[in-house]
């Protein structure tokens, strides 16, 4: 079946004897055992919970896995995969990644002795060739957040495999609905399911899936060792919001292929980065590996003044960190959300300061751009303004 049809057929409440047709929320911390001896599926939440099941029996199916963990967030399914290597151990990561994983890589993992090494993921051969041998887990974001630089994730995924070592993607960029990294040889995918999986803005979550025992069995430890699992109400409303994946994926998608074209015919406008773009460096590799572009663009200016009266500028857009929910935000990345860029990494890793993000949504693709028109147009004359009165100062003097 199709991931349309699997995201609304599925087995909702497995042996419950009322088979109610959507999953309940069991909000209970403990489970009655049969007696002191005898042990039911269930005995405490936090090691498992029926709710929970359901939702990671969705995940690991929908990314083409065997097994799924869900976490209270992003950065705590991250944080469950980077629980792998041990100390004196060396992650291997792309260059380009969300701000809030360049803060636990470089802040967290080093007082745990465990160094990461940044490095551009864009040629394969050469980001296998910078593993050494204590390299124990390869991590790479594709579309990477902001500038949706691509990596080739199967070339990427056969060198790793020839000298076994891991490789872990997230995901969340795409979401399930336009790219399965395991399919593709990967072997761990996280996802912020804060994004597209959950969808509509309103709880914060995170997966990990795999298809490989021996790593499931390991995250199962730190899941309910750590005890960063999910809870009951949020899996639910993540449940509720992956029945309308597709349908949302799809049209945020069509929405921002469109808007991508016209800001890309703009003047005002100096750099488009999309990678349903012809010119998107990458695209081609994209189009291989996913079946869409996705709904976030990013684009540039050339003054941060500018971008930023942009955002201001815009009303449907609402200035707001994050992508992925059904309505449409704009942020400055390099001043919001990648804000925790380490100082020392800044320089080559930090978004490009007039940088506007986009993330689109399922609003009338015409009232989204007459709001995009109109904050462009603003922001052009804002900047014109301003170049008459520092004319007229400077005259004065
Ligand atoms: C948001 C995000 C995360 C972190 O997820 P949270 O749910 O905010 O903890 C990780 N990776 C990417 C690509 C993200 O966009």
């Amino acid at each position: 079946m199709k991931i349309a049809t699997r995201l609304v057929n599925f087995q909702a409440c497995p042996g419950d004897p009322y088979q109610p047709s959507t999953t309940p929320i069991y909000q209970t911390a403990t489970f009655e055992q049969e007696s002191p001896l005898e042990f039911g599926a269930y005995d405490y939440t936090r090691s498992g919970n029926p709710t929970r099941s359901v939702l990671e029996a969705q995940l690991a199916d929908l990314e083409a896995g065997t097994r799924a963990f869900a976490f209270g967030s992003g950065m705590a399914a991250i944080t469950a995969v980077a629980r792998l290597p041990a100390s004196g151990d060396e992650i291997l990561a792309s260059a380009e990644l969300y701000g809030g994983t360049f803060r636990l890589f470089s802040r967290l993992l080093t007082r745990l002795d465990i160094r990461v090494r940044y490095v551009d993921a864009e040629d394969p051969r050469a980001f296998a060739a910078a593993a050494s041998e204590r390299t124990k887990l390869a991590y790479i974001e594709t579309p990477g957040n902001p500038t949706l630089s691509i990596c080739d994730i199967a070339a990427i995924a056969k060198e790793l495999k020839a000298k076994g070592i891991p490789l872990c993607v997230d995901n969340t960029m795409m979401s399930p609905v336009l790219q399965n990294p395991l399919a593709l040889g990967a072997d761990i995918v996280v996802h912020s399911g804060t994004k597209y999986l959950g969808g509509h803005g309103d709880v914060t979550a995170g997966a990990v899936c795999v298809r490989d025992d021996k790593l499931a069995d390991a995250l199962y430890q730190v899941q309910n060792g750590e005890g960063a699992a999910l809870a009951p109400m949020d899996s639910w409303l993540l449940l509720r919001g992956l029945k309308t994946l597709w349908l949302r994926v799809e049209r945020q998608t069509a929405n921002a292929g469109r808007i991508a074209q016209r800001l890309a015919d703009r003047e005002e406008v100096k750099e488009v980065y999309y990678p349903g773009l012809a010119e998107h460096r990458g695209a081609e590799v994209h189009r291989r590996q996913a079946r869409g572009a996705g709904s976030v663009i990013g684009f540039r200016t050339e003054s941060v003044e500018r971008s930023a009266s942009i955002v201001r500028a815009l009303r449907l857009f609402r200035t707001t960190v994050s992508f992925g929910s059904v309505t449409s935000t704009a942020s400055l990345p390099a001043h919001m959300s990648h804000a925790s860029v380490p100082a020392a990494l800044k320089a080559r890793h930090s978004p490009p300061a007039d940088l506007v993000r986009l993330s689109v949504g399922i609003e009338d693709l015409e009232d989204l751009w007459r709001d995009l028109d109109r904050a462009l147009s603003v922001a052009r004359d804002e900047s014109r303004i301003s170049v008459v009165a520092q004319t007229a100062a400077t005259k004065g003097s």
